[in-house]
This record gives structure tokens, sequence and C-alpha cells, in this order.
């Protein structure tokens, strides 16, 4: 079959547009036009940290975001009992079950597809007027040589998930060189990583890792340096308005950091371990103002 796109009924709404990616579903045929957006007005600036589960935003404005991608793991494993099933009667029946796992194979690529599209479509709108940072994840590989199997599957989904929300949004990717293990605060290297909590022995942060390493990506993004004055004024603030602050020690919870109820302060001491408690998990704690 053949068709021609300038006589056909959608033509005018996508004359200048670019040809971006086809699909080729069982009933249907999708075709996806891009178009360069204005860029003045798309100034605002999101990263994304990937991880097996979720993908962990900070965002200039809304500060920090959660979204899910486990239903991707489950797909996975779902997908992966039911090949397990079928490999067990390949030497009885080799031609039935190749032809079932082919099935099986087509539709955990379909399943994964469509969760992709439908997620990067919501994620998209959301955040239309973001341009969004995320890990180059081909540099990545370099940096992170596990060969873990579960591993390699999330970094597939990744890829295609950052490949298919350029047709969307505006992407820029930044190296993702120890997007980890940095202190996002004051730049420093000399980190321990310890129950998903990155530790500074420099200055004294405690942060979640995945929030630690989406500011990282953040201030990647925008061209910042790591200083203490940075985040105290761009880091700090964002997350304070996201949090219900629980202090340790079992005291009520609080909107105000518990340690500090006045707000920012621009000089922290150092090595003094404080306490701000920004989300209701464990999320920052950062070194006590004098
Ligand atoms: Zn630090």
């Amino acid at each position: 079959m053949r068709f021609r796109i300038d006589s056909n009924w959608f033509y005018d709404r996508v004359r200048d547009w670019k040809l971006g990616e086809i699909i080729l579903k069982d009933k249907e045929l999708i075709l996806m036009f891009t178009k360069e957006i204005e860029d003045e007005n798309i100034n605002k600036v999101i990263s994304w940290d990937m991880n097996m589960f979720t993908m962990d935003g900070f965002g200039d404005e809304i500060g920090v975001v959660k979204k899910s991608i486990r239903e991707l793991y489950r797909i996975h494993i779902t997908y992966h009992n039911k090949r397990r099933k079928v490999q067990k009667m390949l030497n009885k029946n080799p031609k039935q079950a190749r032809r079932l796992l082919k099935k099986i194979n087509k539709r955990e690529k379909d399943k994964v597809r469509d969760f992709i599209y439908k997620f990067t479509t919501e994620l998209a709108r959301e955040f239309s007027d973001y341009i969004h940072v995320f890990e180059d994840l081909n540099k990545e590989v370099m940096y992170n040589r596990s060969k873990k199997h579960n591993r390699s599957i999330a970094l597939h989904n990744w890829r295609r998930i950052v490949e298919v929300l350029k047709y969307k949004v505006k992407v820029i990717e930044v190296d993702p060189k120890f997007t980890t293990k940095t202190c996002s605060r004051c730049g420093s290297l000399d980190t321990i990583i310890r129950n998903g909590t990155v530790i500074c022995k420099e200055c004294g942060l405690k942060i979640n890792r995945q929030l630690n390493a989406a500011i990282n990506i953040y201030l990647k993004g925008k061209g910042l340096k790591r200083t203490v004055q940075v985040w105290n004024k761009l880091i700090k603030p964002r997350l304070k308005m996201w949090g219900v602050g629980v202090p340790p020690n079992g005291a009520k919870s609080n909107d105000m950091p518990p340690m500090n109820p006045e707000g920012v302060e621009d000089d922290v001491a150092q090595g003094e371990v404080g306490q701000i408690w920004v989300t209701l998990s464990k999320f920052v704690q950062l070194p006590q103002t004098p």
C-alpha cells in the first residue's frame, strides 16, 4: 500500500512540520510529526535521574518530582516468567515453543512501547515549558560497566524514554561523570553512599542518592558550578517549599526546618550536622547553620 501525505486530510495541520518516527502496529500506522518550538517561552529547566523504578526529577519552580516507571519492570518480569515456562517445552515441541517465544517477545515489546509512549506524552504535557536534562546514557556505559542483566534492560528503557521524549520536548544531555558520587551542595567527591543516602565528608550534607543525582544533573544542565552559595540560593529554598519537615528523634513534624526556622543563611558551619529534613522520608539533612 502506498499513500501520499500531502493529499491527506491532516496535511494542513502538519504542513511545515518535520516527519519523525514511523511506527507500525498490528492495526495502526502512526506517523510522528515534529516541530521546533520557539525557545523564548521555554526557559525553565528540569533534570531527571533515571532509576529502575523511578525517574527522579528536580526542576525550576517545582523542585522535587518523582515519576514511577515501575510498570516497565513489571512488564519485563511478567514476560520473563512466561518465556521461562515456554523454554521448558523447547525439547518436546521445539516448533511450537519457538512460535510461542516469538509471540511473547513481540507482546513484551509492544507493552513496553505503549507504556513509554503514554508515559512520555504525559511527561511532555505536564512539563511542556521545560527543557529536560538527562545524563548522556551512551556515555553512562563508559563509566558504569555493570553487566547486570536487569541494568541493561533498564538502560535500554531509559534510552528509549529519552529518545521518544525528544520528539515531544526540548532535551539536553549532560556528561554523567560522577553525578551520583559528587556532593551536589559543595561539589566534593569525598562522599560515602550508605543505604541510599549520600553523605558528604566535606560539608556534612546528607541527601537521598537519587535526589543528589538529579540536583547534580540539574546544575550541569544549567551550567552552574556546585558551590554552597549556589546550593543555598537555588536548591535549598525549593527543597523547603516541597517539604513537610520531619525532624529525627520523634519531634513534631513542622513545615520549617527545626534547627533553622528563619530560613536561608549563606554561610554554613562545616562539619557540624544539623537537622533539616525536607520530605516525609529522610531526604536531606543539612549541616547546621550557626
Ligand atoms: Zn558537600
